[in-house]
């Protein structure tokens, strides 16, 4: 039986502290949008408020609806 490789496409940590606490950030700038047509959708941290960005085919929401999503 192989097992589960550490980096599975599920697996979705912050690359600043590994927590797994992230949610889906808001597409607020130019780039958010230029990388999400690459399928690269901005993340944030709860733990440690970083935001970055990781593959993923999760919809964020736009930055019209705007939530607060400050930093
Ligand atoms: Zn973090």
């Amino acid at each position: 039986m192989a097992t589960e490789p550490e980096l599975h496409l599920s697996a979705r940590v912050c690359p600043k502290c590994g927590s797994k606490n992230i949610r889906l950030s808001a597409l607020s700038t130019v780039a958010d949008r230029l990388y999400r047509a690459l399928f690269l959708t901005p993340f944030r941290c709860r733990a440690c408020r970083k935001r970055f960005r990781m593959f993923s085919r999760a919809t964020p929401p736009s930055a019209n609806d705007n939530q607060s999503d400050n930093s």
